[in-house]
């Protein structure tokens, strides 16, 4: 059986990943960007969701902060270095998360 869905004006595309970083194999829900247990995401985005980036390298989480109700990770990429924030996920290692908030 089939769920009926809704066509809506955003596409996401879930993508199923193993993490570079620790091995792990997420699965993608669409807005999936970093990998739930080491926190490791890959420098894929220009704009964010866009993955149009050519570097391609591992973005480290290098710090976390708590504002407006939800938790935001900053990164640097271990390649290029930029640094870039992206949101926590629910199912983001909590532990992990907590660690990086100082
Ligand atoms: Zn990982
Ligand atoms: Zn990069």
């Amino acid at each position: 059986m089939v769920e009926p869905r809704v066509p809506g004006r955003f596409r996401k595309t879930p993508e199923n990943f193993t993490c570079e970083n620790c091995g792990v194999s997420v699965a993608g829900n669409g807005y999936t960007d970093h990998c739930p247990k080491c926190l490791y995401g890959r420098h894929v985005d220009i704009m964010p969701g866009d993955r149009s980036e050519k570097c391609r390298g591992m973005m480290k989480p290098v710090h976390a902060f708590y504002k407006d109700g939800s938790y935001t990770i900053s990164y640097r990429c271990l390649k290029c270095g930029i640094e870039r924030r992206f949101k926590a996920a629910p199912d983001d290692n909590t532990e992990l998360l907590l660690s990086l908030l100082k």
